[in-house]
């Protein structure tokens, strides 16, 4: 038996049109077990965000509680127009979840906005979502199950961007969701709270923006090491097709890539592709776990992106960008051959919690150069050149640039670079700095913001001639 973990978006539970959609998706795989992870409502995090935000200002959180309550009545009122015991129990629940939103908030107020609030308030996004997808499962007649990720995904401290421990994730997920799963003639569909866990201590915390793709992956990764079924997929229902080679908005026709191997898939997603949440990959490829990237306005669609064994077989599969990052550049003369010098650095940013990505040093070790997220920029120039042993020693500098990553399995031959480059010398674009890992998977360049329009649409040019 096939099991299906279907993540559903915020989109795909916008207004009643979309619930119908479920309804369709609910008949196509009727004969299969199915269970749903589910988003918050559009928007409805980021609103949460920012009435934690602004906790102190009563006006303001009343005026964002009630929009988002108007939001899902506006929903419960049309798909349960005719089933009056699902309204008022999702109304009720509705209004039950805002008014802990409310106390929560004056708890902000009285001690200020401690980390483990904002996870806590996130929450709330994917408990009122999720309780709508669950009575929508009800209404249609099969049986189902209402789970939050707090029951079931057990992580680490780390608020807003917590990771699973997965010995204790996968025994709450043993107990709780495979003897459902397993059991036969049982069309239950278990519906789960996405993006949020809890850590041992209780508190609630959330797996990165986005992260309800994580919540299926991990769901589907547990039930696989706990349960006799191995037949499990993952399905992404997003409002695309599948992953293109590149954002369309830089590039006329990008293909849609019917097959990429995990560790192409991981590349894309964690240059910006946005489709995929970075970290949810992680483990599947040794359960070959298959996770599908389809369009939830069209489930019948047989073109969609399959993540599996199977690669794209292009020398260059895709080309992702971020557009706005921080360039910081540490150059010296009399730090070279300095043992510690890069421990230094990364610890540097690592005891501040500022992440860092691409790195390139020179073979000279006289200039260090490496990204940081656009909003870490200044303080990670300040924590340089304010730390004593750079003083007098180093120069720092920060600028803010775009990095244009190319993925594909032929990335490190030569043959292919050169058309890269080629490419973009026909456009006269410059590269400041660039990262070659040496599994030959991906090639990252940093450019000027202006150029990258340019370069995704060269590049995708030429690799359509490879
Ligand atoms: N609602 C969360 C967010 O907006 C998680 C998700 O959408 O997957 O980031
Ligand atoms: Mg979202």
């Amino acid at each position: 038996m096939t099991i299906r973990i279907f993540k559903f978006g915020g989109s795909c539970l916008r207004n009643p049109e979309a619930f119908d959609k479920i309804g369709e998706i609910m008949q196509i795989y009727s004969h299969e077990k199915m269970l749903f992870v589910a988003s918050a409502l559009q928007g409805v995090t980021d609103k949460l965000i920012s009435i934690a935000e602004n906790a102190e200002d009563s006006q303001y959180i009343s005026d964002k509680v009630k929009e988002i309550k108007e939001q899902h009545l506006q929903i419960i009122n049309e798909v349960f127009k005719d089933h009056s015991d699902l309204k008022s129990e999702a109304t009720k629940h509705v209004t039950m979840m805002l008014a802990d939103v409310k106390l929560i908030l004056s708890e902000i107020q009285e001690f200020g906005l401690q980390s483990y609030f904002m996870d806590y308030i996130m929450s709330y996004g994917e408990k009122m979502s999720t309780y709508l997808l669950y009575l929508y499962v009800k209404r249609q007649g099969i049986p189902s199950v209402y789970l939050t990720g707090e029951e079931l995904i057990i992580t680490d401290m780390n608020f807003g961007n917590a990771l699973p421990i997965w010995d204790l994730t996968a025994n709450r997920i043993s107990n709780d969701i495979v003897p459902i799963i397993e059991k036969e003639d049982d069309n239950t569909i278990i519906c789960v709270t996405g993006f949020i866990g809890r850590n041992k201590i209780g508190y609630i915390t959330t797996l990165g923006r986005g992260g309800t793709d994580f919540t299926a992956t991990i769901i589907a990764r547990c039930i696989y090491d706990k349960s006799s079924e191995k037949d499990i997929r993952v399905v992404l229902w997003k409002d695309v097709d599948g992953i293109l080679a590149t954002n369309p908005k830089y590039a006329d026709n990008p293909k849609l890539i019917e097959h990429l191997n995990y560790d192409e898939a991981k590349e894309m997603a964690f240059y910006g592709a946005k489709i995929l949440h970075p970290k949810c990959l992680f483990g599947l490829d040794k359960r070959h776990i298959k996770v599908e990237i389809r369009s939830f306005d069209n489930p019948k669609s047989t073109v969609f992106s399959t993540i599996g064994d199977k690669s794209s077989g292009d020398q260059i599969t895709g080309i992702s960008t971020i557009e706005d990052v921080a360039l910081l550049s540490v150059t010296s003369g009399s730090l070279v051959s300095t043992p510690g010098v890069l421990a230094k650095i990364f610890s540097i940013m690592g005891n501040n919690n500022i992440n860092v990505s691409l790195v390139a040093q020179s073979s000279s070790e006289i200039n260090t150069t490496f990204i940081v997220e656009k909003k870490d920029g200044a303080e990670a120039l300040r924590l340089i050149k304010e730390n004593p042993f750079f003083k007098g020693w180093a120069d720092a500098q920060v600028q803010y640039v775009s990095i244009l990553a190319v993925t594909g399995k032929g990335i490190n031959k030569t043959s292919v670079q050169s058309k890269i480059f080629e490419s973009l010398s026909t456009k006269d674009i410059d590269i400041i700095a660039m990262a070659q890992s040496s599994d030959g998977l991906n090639l990252s360049m940093v450019l000027e913001q202006k150029d990258i329009k340019d370069a995704v649409s060269v590049i995708n040019n030429c690799s359509k001639n490879m």
